[in-house]
């Protein structure tokens, strides 16, 4: 019997149907631990296939470091005495493969397709052989539980419960002979398909385990980080609990890109500058034209030119119009779809939900790939043929699938694990959601790299008013190309000026001035951050629009374009000026980026992870002194960037300051605390002191709540922002107040200005 491995139980079902005429499913265990097997002839075999549910095998820190205590962190660093055990959350699962693995005379590892996945199949091949550790070795085993005694409290630290009672040895037991493991086959395949499938299955190798070290690398590295700053700077701030800060080692320099920008819009200074412009009318047709210059700096040169354009009438002196090609774009890997996609208004962590279960529903190619070139050996004749069955571009993919033969764009990166992302199948029923908009982008994408450049004519006027040059830019699409599917997600570049031809007469309508500044450098949205991620190597594919969505989970981060919030600003100054005589920031990018690169020559078997990990656990040692020099001035920062994030603007009633508060049932309100500084007031019998004036105000329970600055215009209390978690959903502003005449007055602007 061949037994296959896969990552998730909706490959294993999918395999299954692939390969298999007949599936019979069995199930395991029951509620959430319930897992499922495939059962099928497969040749003259029988054959099962199961899923995992992603990693089922996780680096611990023995339990003696189970206590946060800053006393503990150089031990952790040092012998930080790491062990890669079976996942305790796991054990449901193992226990099905134990059960489906038995009388297997083949393994198929057939996890996904790349670092994370090469891990998981390694996972389980020691799993099956019995050389995973079920618990720390230096750990003592679990009692053996008493009959009614619920002894999973901590369940995240508890070690597996597999088998009930520890016998002394530490591993798992076998579920196979190491003969049957050791000559486990591998599959590599980059879609849920029959072709795909089939391809892989004829074309079996063998798990690459260095590539799988390079994952267990990472996996170590991470945690050990992760810990040691998390503990230090929550333990220096006093927050513990859910309060915790947590710092992680791409994390915070992700982090860092937010709060620098922040930082430089902060010490921007605007500069005036003025400009002229026009409304010239010709008949029906309208032209908006501005001063040739462009902007002026100084008022005077602005008034003098204004004067000197003082006409009833504008005369058309040239006007060019010059077609230009503009190039379909490269095909999707990760970063352009999350992208493209959070340009679209679907944040990067959303699109790659999305775009997963799309891959599991076999509608796309795997979503996690660098590579933005097709490989030859891609059918897109068959992706064509298969989307001509898509309503909404079923006439362009017919009239492509007849053609002879293709020229697809190609992008700058060329990997050859898997292809860029495009589409195999189409939805049997309609999509909805996210899934809907992240389908409809790969497929059009997809139309547009096989599809010709389009043609813009860029047009050029020149007009004089009185003695002074203006000018006016349009665009006309000359010819669609890939634009006759792309449109609505390529820059709009349909906005053709009437006909003119020197020497035409123009009314000029209106002649205006206006005065501007110079704008701060703009904030990133979460496309764009993605994109300067994998510019600088910070995370990978498969990890960079989870860590951004961690900034928002934990307060570091609000909105979208991306503002940090007053603890966010606080965590990284903090590092600064502890880092200040470090020869490398360990929250900067290049740290990361070039533990990311070891990490790459691990998978090539250049490097062992002992070494990267010892090398990784010296600059941890460096940084962790100087922060550990650092510590009044981390805890006063941390506590300032709360303090600000919580402070909603000034009391009406006494000049003090309102704050988001916490009452004891957990609900929150504002309430005035008076001023920095002031005494608690009097109080009578039984009460307790308190400081301020003793207004308060309910607030929105949901949402993170952020002050504007500005006091409300009808009643004088201040104005308040209230954003869905994750930047999602539209910012609310309103007053604070309660009993504001204008309540409803503001909240349905608040809805229509976002
Ligand atoms: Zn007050
Ligand atoms: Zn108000």
């Amino acid at each position: 019997m061949r037994l296959i491995v896969t990552e998730k139980d909706s490959a294993a079902r999918k395999i299954a149907d692939i390969l298999g005429g007949k599936v019979t499913v069995k199930a395991h265990g029951r509620g959430r631990q319930k897992v499922r097997s495939y059962h099928f002839g497969y040749g003259d075999d029988d054959a099962v296939a199961i899923g995992l549910r992603g990693h089922v095998m996780q680096t611990v820190f023995p339990n003696t470091y189970r206590r946060w205590s800053l006393k503990y962190l150089g031990d952790m660093i040092e012998r930080p005495d790491l062990a890669w055990v079976v996942d305790g959350a796991a054990a449901g699962t193992l226990a099905a493969l134990r059960s489906v693995a038995k009388g297997a005379t083949e393994v198929v590892i057939a996890t996904d397709y790349d670092r994370e996945g090469e891990l998981i199949g390694h996972e389980a091949l020691e799993i099956l052989r019995g050389d995973a550790l079920k618990r720390h070795p230096h750990d003592k085993p679990e009692k053996k539980k008493k009959a009614g005694v619920a002894g999973r409290g901590k369940a995240a630290a508890a070690p597996p419960a597999e088998p009930p009672a520890d016998s002394g040895d530490p591993h798992v037991k076998a579920m196979l002979p190491a003969a049957a493991v050791d000559r486990h086959i591998r599959v590599r395949y980059s879609a849920l398909t029959r072709e795909e499938v089939e391809a892989a299955f004829a074309k079996p190798s063998t798990v690459d385990f260095n590539l799988a070290e390079a994952a267990h690398s990472r996996q170590d590295i991470d945690l050990i980080w992760g810990a040691v700053l998390t503990r230090f700077m929550s333990l220096a701030s006093y927050r513990y609990g859910s309060d915790y800060l947590s710092v992680g080692r791409v994390q915070s320099p992700t982090l860092r890109l937010v709060v620098d920008r922040e930082l430089e819009r902060r010490a921007f200074v605007p500069v005036p500058y003025w400009e002229i412009k026009a409304t010239l009318t010709r008949g029906d047709d309208t032209v908006e034209v501005a001063h040739a210059k462009g902007r002026f700096d100084s008022l005077e040169a602005m008034e003098t030119a204004f004067s000197r354009a003082q006409a009833d009438t504008a005369e058309v002196t040239a006007y060019k119009a010059e077609p230009r090609k503009v190039a379909p774009p490269p095909p999707f890997n990760t970063t352009a779809l999350m992208s493209a996609a959070s340009g679209g208004g679907v944040s990067p962590a959303r699109a790659m939900r999305a775009a997963e279960s799309l891959y599991l529903d076999g509608l796309i190619s795997y979503p996690r790939t660098d590579n933005t070139v097709y490989p030859p050996s891609l059918d897109l004749r068959g992706s064509l043929e298969a989307l001509a069955g898509w309503q909404p571009v079923a006439t362009v993919a017919a009239r492509l699938a007849k053609q002879g033969k293709y020229t697809p764009t190609r992008g700058k990166k060329r990997t050859t694990d898997h292809p860029p992302i495009y589409p195999v199948g189409v939805p049997k029923k309609e999509l909805s959601g996210d899934q809907a908009k992240v389908y409809d982008l790969v497929a059009r994408r997809f139309l547009a790299t096989l599809l010709p450049a389009a043609v813009i004519e860029g047009q050029r006027v020149d007009v004089r008013i009185g003695r002074e040059p203006f000018l006016a830019r349009g665009s006309r699409v000359a010819s669609p190309g890939f634009l006759e599917v792309y449109e609505k997600y390529a820059a709009k570049r349909d906005r053709p000026l009437p006909a003119l031809q020197p020497g035409d007469v123009l009314q000029v309508r209106e002649l205006r001035s206006e005065s501007k500044e110079t704008q701060p450098p703009s904030r990133y949205g979460q496309g764009p951050l993605i994109e300067k991620m994998e510019e600088l190597g910070l995370g990978t594919k498969a990890t960079r629009a989870d860590i951004i969505q961690h900034l928002y989970d934990r307060n570091y981060v609000r909105d979208n374009p991306i503002e940090p919030t007053e603890l966010g600003v606080a965590l990284i100054t903090a590092f600064d000026a502890a880092m200040k005589e470090a020869p490398v920031d360990i929250s900067s990018w290049q740290m990361t980026a070039k533990l990311d690169d070891e990490m790459d020559r691990i998978s090539e078997g250049e490097l062992r992870r002992d070494q990267v990990v010892a090398e990784s656990q010296d600059m941890l040692e460096q940084a962790w002194k100087l922060l550990d020099g650092h510590v009044a001035d981390i805890r006063e920062r941390i506590k300032g960037g709360v303090r600000d994030d919580l402070t909603l603007g000034e009391c009406k009633n006494c000049g003090g300051q309102l704050r988001v508060l916490r009452g004891k049932t957990g609900k929150r309100f504002a309430a005035c605390v008076g001023k920095e500084g002031d005494a608690p007031q009097p109080a009578a019998d039984g009460e307790r002191p308190r400081r301020g004036c003793g207004q308060t105000f309910p607030l929105p329970q949901r949402g993170t709540i952020t002050p504007t600055g500005r006091s409300c215009g009808d009643c004088g209390w201040p104005e308040i922002k209230v954003v869905g978690a994750g930047g999602r959903g539209r910012p609310w502003v309103l007053c604070v107040d309660i009993d504001c005449p204008s309540k409803e007055k503001y909240r349905s602007r608040a809805r229509k200005n976002a």
